[in-house]
């Protein structure tokens, strides 16, 4: 079978393929089964400075610069059309390079990305300013606009655990404001991003407006988040490596948008629908083997309720199928490598270590790969390090509540405030928890309804800004004031 990516995976620099000056490169490991699915270019500065310089030619002057906002919907729209053209390729990618079950990739990720192009396309041409009324100057008159102006060359840095889709939230609304784009992907999932510059060269985006460099975070992203020649930094990721990320960018006080970790609670109440809260818990809970921000992985459980819902969570995780991402019947893949699938291993040795009670997590599961068993603990505490600490795998840890002030104390009792999700009947109670929660996104009877119409972003240590909506276009933009005196 020919591969679905291309082989080697090599940087897409000014419109054309090509190998990291060095000629380094690493080896792209399927975390299924450990064998190498390709090998991919390892970058350092001076390819990262071809890239900056490729993407300024373009902003400063270039054809691109010249394009009014209709071409540039025009061209995210044809974009849209060929990711959708070819989504069952770029499903079996993803699969492959995140070991995510297919079923996944085809229900979430590409639905997601392609609405997302299609959301951005319709905004390139709506970037409108306002006409502002003010006393005048000096008795006389004045008329007051604003314009809103694109940023200029925004660096996009982008994590593994759903590389397509948040990439795409992330080039969609730079290039409908009129900005071009530096991308590095994560060493971990590189492929269907580097695949999708094919399909922007097919739908005809200039050369150098949307340009790829791989490589390893420190060396080629590093290079590329403090470079000169870069105006707005847009980073998923990891909170430490965030916190690097905004001491890179304070000098030149570049833009900046941070979209970090997350611990997010799950908040059961006593006449909540239990039905309907349990398939939702068990979703936030085991969706991308819980290697996601949103994850909801502290589940409060009002104590009338509480053995029910143990129980129930413990047997939807013993009902998870685990195995091969390509099989039809695969509920959950693998961590998406060996340090990451030993590093969850050690968080729920932690659990046991310090006293919580593990109710599912002894089923068997593949022995090659860097698979991790579904796991569910009751009696979680406060200070225990499952309960502090991002897992990023499919580990939840349940404990009680006795009144609503409690639960939001609980739920509020950490650094991160990216999300959180409320079960229950009553409506007045659920909206007087969203309000009380320090969180970017509460979802009631439900679990993050990610959608390109709605901003995504935290509060505290989960970030700065928002991706999505009209916010993120925005964030892509300078606004200016131009005031004519009369
Ligand atoms: P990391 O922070 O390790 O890496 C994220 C990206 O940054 C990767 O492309 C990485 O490259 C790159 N990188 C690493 N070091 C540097 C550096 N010094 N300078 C520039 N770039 C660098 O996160 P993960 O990829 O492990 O992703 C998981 C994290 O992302 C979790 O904490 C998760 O919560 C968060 N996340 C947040 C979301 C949100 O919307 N708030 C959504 C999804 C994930 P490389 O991989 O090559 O090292």
């Amino acid at each position: 079978m020919s591969l679905p990516f291309p082989s080697p995976c090599m940087n897409y620099i000014a419109g054309a393929w090509s190998p990291a000056t060095s000629g380094a490169t690493f080896d792209k490991l399927a975390p299924a089964d450990g064998s190498v699915l390709s090998a991919v270019a390892n970058s350092s500065a001076s390819d990262v400075d071809a890239a900056v310089a490729a993407a300024r030619a373009q902003f400063d002057g270039g054809p691109w610069s010249r394009l009014p906002g209709s071409a540039r919907g025009q061209l995210l729209h044809a974009l849209a059309n060929l990711l959708e053209r070819d989504s069952e390729r770029f499903a079996t990618i993803l699969a492959m390079e995140q070991a995510r079950p297919l079923m996944e990739m085809r229900m979430l990720d590409l639905p997601m990305s392609i609405d997302t192009l299609r959301y951005f396309a319709g905004w390139a041409d709506k970037l409108e300013g306002r006409q502002i009324p003010t006393a005048g100057f000096m008795g006389r008159p004045t008329l007051n606009y604003t314009v809103r102006e694109a940023l200029g060359v925004a660096a996009l840095i982008v994590p593994w655990n759903a590389p397509l889709m948040i990439g795409i939230w992330k080039i969609a609304p730079a290039l409908a404001a009129g900005c071009t784009v530096v991308l590095k992907p994560s060493e971990d999932a590189p492929l269907a991003l580097t695949a999708l510059a094919e399909l922007a060269a097919e739908a005809g985006f200039p050369a150098g407006v949307l340009n790829i460099v791989n490589g390893m975070g420190p060396e080629a992203g590093g290079a590329l988040t403090r470079h000169p020649g870069v105006d707005k930094i847009s980073f998923t990721g990891s909170t430490a490596v965030g916190r690097i990320i905004a001491a890179d960018a304070a000098p030149l006080f570049k833009r900046l948008t941070l979209e970090l970790g997350g611990k997010a609670p799950q908040i059961v109440c006593a006449d909540a629908d239990l039905t309907q809260a349990i398939q939702g818990v068990a979703m936030g809970l085991f969706v991308n083997q819980g290697q996601t921000c949103a994850a909801g992985t502290r589940i409060l459980v009002h104590r009338s309720r509480y053995d029910d819902v143990v129980n129930a969570l413990a047997d939807a995780a013993k009902s998870v199928s685990v195995g091969n991402p390509l099989s039809e019947g695969t509920t959950m893949g693998a961590m998406i490598n060996a340090r990451h699938r030993d590093r969850v291993a050690e968080l729920i040795a932690s659990g046991v270590a310090e006293g919580a009670t593990m109710v599912a997590g002894a089923e068997a599961i593949p022995d090659t790969g860097f698979f991790i068993r579904p796991t569910v603990f009751a009696d979680g505490q406060a200070h225990m390090r499952i309960v502090r600490e991002e897992i990023f795998g499919p580990v939840g840890v349940v404990t009680p509540f006795d009144s609503d002030e409690e639960a939001i104390r609980l739920a509020n009792d950490t650094p991160f405030g990216l999300s959180a999700s409320v079960w229950t009947n009553d409506v007045a109670r659920a909206h007087r928890m969203a309000g009380a929660l320090r969180v970017g996104a509460v979802a009631v009877n439900g679990w993050s309804p990610l959608d390109a119409r709605l901003p995504w972003g935290g509060y505290k240590d989960s970030g700065i800004g928002r991706d999505l909506s009209r916010t993120a276009l925005e964030a892509y933009t300078e606004e200016k004031v131009v005031s004519l005196v009369m």
